[in-house]
């Protein structure tokens, strides 16, 4: 779950290195545990037909939210949403949902109401039930935590450990929306009188009200089509890294490939960005990145032609000795972090 008021200065070297550190002093064996720290969700054997996931994200208030430019039903479904993303990111079907609130003396009985509304809203449609939670009060703003389980057939759930050189890499949907909507709440406001008024809609939309793509994460491990995935949470440019390093390879990503909407696309120009670039970093699309095995490729193709499903292949997996690498539009190979304005080629209209 990504910090998304402090984006552009936000420790994520040392979450991750945080997160590297506990895997490396409490990562325990156990016959129980498929998959401990490290995926989108924790897998536990449970019965012969199930395997049981669970994930829990903590939201705070001035850093994944601001009660000022989102209502508290958004705040509640976007949250939910990202839990069911971590599950759709296994392949998995939702099941129950668990919420702690800690809740300053400033909000109402009303507003969590409200907050529960939103969180059920995105939650109802896939069958997940309530069953539990806890609740304090704060001292200093709204804290959120949901957990969230589900369940995977047995050796079916999509890890991002999977993957191998010569994969290809997919996406769903487009990518770069919900950064594009936060910036027009935030520091690119004035831009939402220039824009066209249904792209101003869409974008706020896609942030405020993201859709976690559960039917194509279980349509892809329903058929063992994907040898890897991972939900995009902290943006594409960090979160492919999390597949090669679990992987242990390198990618080739092809920025010409990015899907990005003609909305984003609009907003990007009007803020004089690159719209691939708002596609690499831009966080909180909850779509899902995956590898598709060059062996399975054929029947990967055939069988999404009879779907509705929105899959765009944006470069592939290499060995790790070459890294992560861009494909920038210019015919330039660039290391995937070293990402800058310049060196994406702009589009000709700008
Ligand atoms: P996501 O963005 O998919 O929610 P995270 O980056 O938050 O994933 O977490 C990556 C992995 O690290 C997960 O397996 C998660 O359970 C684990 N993790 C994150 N924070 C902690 C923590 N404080 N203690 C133990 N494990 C953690
Ligand atoms: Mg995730």
């Amino acid at each position: 779950m990504p910090a998304r008021a402090a984006r552009p200065s936000s420790p994520l070297a040392s979450e991750f290195a945080l997160i590297r550190s506990l895997q490396r002093h409490y990562a325990r064996a156990d016959r129980d545990i498929v998959r401990g720290i490290g995926d989108d969700t924790a897998v536990l054997r449970c019965s012969s037909a199930n395997q049981l996931l669970i994930t829990t994200d903590l939201l705070a208030e001035g850093v994944h939210f601001d009660l000022r430019s989102s209502s508290l039903e958004d705040i509640g479904y976007r949250a939910a949403m990202a839990n069911l993303s971590d599950i759709a990111a296994m392949g998995g079907i939702p099941r129950f949902l668990l919420v702690a609130l800690a809740i300053p003396s400033t909000c109402s009985g009303a507003q969590i109401r409200r907050l529960y509304r939103g969180m059920m809203q995105a939650a109802t449609p896939h069958r997940v039930r309530l069953i539990g939670g806890d609740t304090s009060s704060s001292r200093q703003g709204l804290f959120l935590s949901i957990t969230l389980t589900g369940t995977a057939r047995p050796g079916r759930a999509l890890l991002r450990s999977g993957a191998s050189a010569g994969d290809f890499l997919y996406v769903t949907g487009t990518i770069g929306d919900s950064h594009a909507g936060l910036s027009l709440l935030g520091a690119h406001g004035s831009l939402r009188q220039t824009l066209r008024q249904s792209d101003v809609r869409f974008l706020l939309r896609r942030h405020h009200r993201p859709t976690a793509r559960v039917a194509e994460g279980q349509w892809l491990a329903s058929h063992s089509l994907a040898s890897s995935a991972i939900d995009l949470s902290d943006g594409l440019s960090g979160d492919v890294r999390h597949i090669c390093e679990e992987s242990g390879v390198g990618v080739a990503v092809q920025a010409t490939a990015l899907p990005v909407s003609p909305a984003c696309r609009a907003f990007a120009r009007a803020a004089g960005l690159v719209p691939e670039e708002v596609a690499l970093t831009g966080g909180e699309d909850y779509e899902l990145l995956f590898t598709v095995p060059r062996g399975k490729h054929a029947r990967f193709k055939r069988l999404a032609a009879g779907t509705a499903f929105r899959f765009t292949c944006i470069g592939e997996m290499t060995t790790m000795r070459e890294g992560l690498r861009l494909h920038a539009s210019t015919g330039e190979r660039l290391p995937l972090p070293a990402l800058s304005y310049e060196h994406f080629s702009r589009p000709s209209t700008t």
